[in-house]
């Protein structure tokens, strides 16, 4: 398979260039030359079908034979060492709870990939390999977790000063070795912005080899299709088949983007819905058909700041640009901080489940959207002991946190400080 840039059909790279460059010369994203279809079989027995299993299959096309089979399904199996349960909240909505991985957030799967991925690919390089990522919280740790102490990589995260939880920050500034913690005086789109400058800085490309983690890189966003599959084989066991409707929380668009791939490829979703919080980028265009980027605003689901989603050019390229077509696959939905709060009380006290900021808007867009008949699933995309600060004052008591987030909160942070410039990025790079 060949990975095409969304600024230009006729630029086709290998999996490896593509998953290196993160990113295409000419500024586009990679998407695959085509997506194929899975057979029917496939669908017919999925509810019998172990995770692994399943991420083999739907992942296959893109990654074999350029990984060998052998190799990527160990890949698989190692990556995917986690259950991704299908849990009843009401008789019609079901929450897949992504946040059972080591950084409790559904970016650890992603991210684990990736790094499995790109150390299959740099395995035989000279130079060290560095990761620059951006984060508006939780892809900073799953990435810095993900590929803590894998030899030949460097990662350098960046992230918006004081706009990032407590938890969120101590989950990679405490890590060490491989990892520095860079911490930006602005917003999060300013540090998306410089490692965007920096990927096409001409020095700094002499210098050193970057690549990017951030949802922009396949080896991240594809994998996370095989969740909306093992998600539907749940449903399935459930006696459930038909009108299921999938809720995504949405910021840069990415998780969203790989259900869409995965519906492509045959995946009976009967419509999409995307939850964002006051930042309605998309929400916006789906009503009026225009895209307008903004400065992002901060809230309390703040892994969804996202003013301008780096991954909506995938999203038109899908469906040819044609808003009519975005507008069938796609139904939006955005809530305030207010209404957020009140979903997460209001789930706990009715539904006895504890709800984390992000998903409350999947559960309560599908709240507003499911229609008669239908069963709703959102992508519960973070565990809500990620989000004490928010949660607590909410549900009137203490969020229980696993024992593995617990470990991160003894640890001692250090990060380095730089004000919103490639210049200081540089600085540190090419220290
Ligand atoms: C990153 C993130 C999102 C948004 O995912 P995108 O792929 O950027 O749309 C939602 N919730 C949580 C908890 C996240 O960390």
């Amino acid at each position: 398979m060949k990975f095409y840039s969304t600024n230009s059909q006729d630029v086709k790279v290998s999996l490896k260039e593509a998953v290196l460059k993160g990113l295409a010369a000419d500024k586009g994203l990679y998407m695959p030359e085509y997506i194929p279809e899975l057979e029917k079989d496939f669908f017919d027995n999925i509810q019998d079908k172990t995770l692994p299993e399943i991420g083999f299959e739907v992942l296959k096309p893109f990654f074999c034979p350029d990984i060998p089979e052998d190799k990527f399904k160990a890949l698989v199996e190692d990556a995917l060492n986690f259950d991704i349960p299908a849990v009843k909240v009401t008789d019609d909505i079901y929450s897949l709870e992504l946040f059972h991985g080591p950084t409790l957030a559904f970016k650890d799967i992603g991210a684990r990939f990736m790094a499995r991925i790109l150390s299959h690919f740099v395995a035989d390089q000279k130079k060290d390999i560095n990761i620059l990522v951006a984060t508006s919280g939780d892809t900073g740790s799953a990435v810095a977790n993900g590929f803590y102490k894998v030899p030949g990589i460097n990662v350098f995260v960046l992230y918006p000063k004081g706009l990032v939880s407590e938890v969120q920050e101590k989950q990679f500034t405490t890590l060490g070795e491989n990892i520095t913690s860079i911490e930006v005086d602005g917003t999060f789109d300013d540090c998306q912005r410089i490692v965007k400058e920096a990927f096409l800085d001409k020095e700094l490309n002499e210098k050193l080899i970057l690549t990017s983690a951030n949802s922009i890189n396949l080896a991240r966003l594809l994998p996370q299709s095989i969740y909306y599959y093992y998600g539907y084989a749940q449903l399935r066991k459930a006696g459930i088949k038909d009108d299921v409707v999938y809720c995504v929380p949405s910021g840069n668009f990415g998780n969203i983007t790989a259900g869409l791939v995965a519906q492509t490829m045959g995946l009976p979703v009967k419509r999409f819905m995307a939850a964002t919080n006051i930042n309605d980028i998309v929400p916006e265009y789906l009503k009026s058909g225009l895209y307008s980027p903004k400065p992002s605003k901060a809230t309390i689901a703040n892994a969804m700041d996202v003013g301008d989603p780096s991954n909506f050019v995938r999203i038109l390229d899908l469906y040819d640009s044609k808003h009519e077509l975005v507008k069938k696959k796609i139904e939006g939905c955005s809530f305030t901080d207010d209404e957020i709060r009140e979903g997460v009380k209001r789930v706990d006290e009715k539904e006895n489940y504890i709800l984390d900021p992000h998903g409350a808007t999947g559960y309560m867009a599908l709240e507003k959207g499911l229609q008669k008949g239908e069963k709703g699933i959102f992508l519960e995309t973070a565990h809500p002991a990620k989000f004490p600060e928010v949660v607590e004052p909410v549900i009137g008591r203490k969020v229980v946190v696993p024992e593995r987030l617990k470990a991160f909160m003894d640890g001692t942070p250090k990060s380095v400080a730089s004000n919103a410039s490639l210049e200081d990025l540089k600085a540190h790079l090419l220290k």
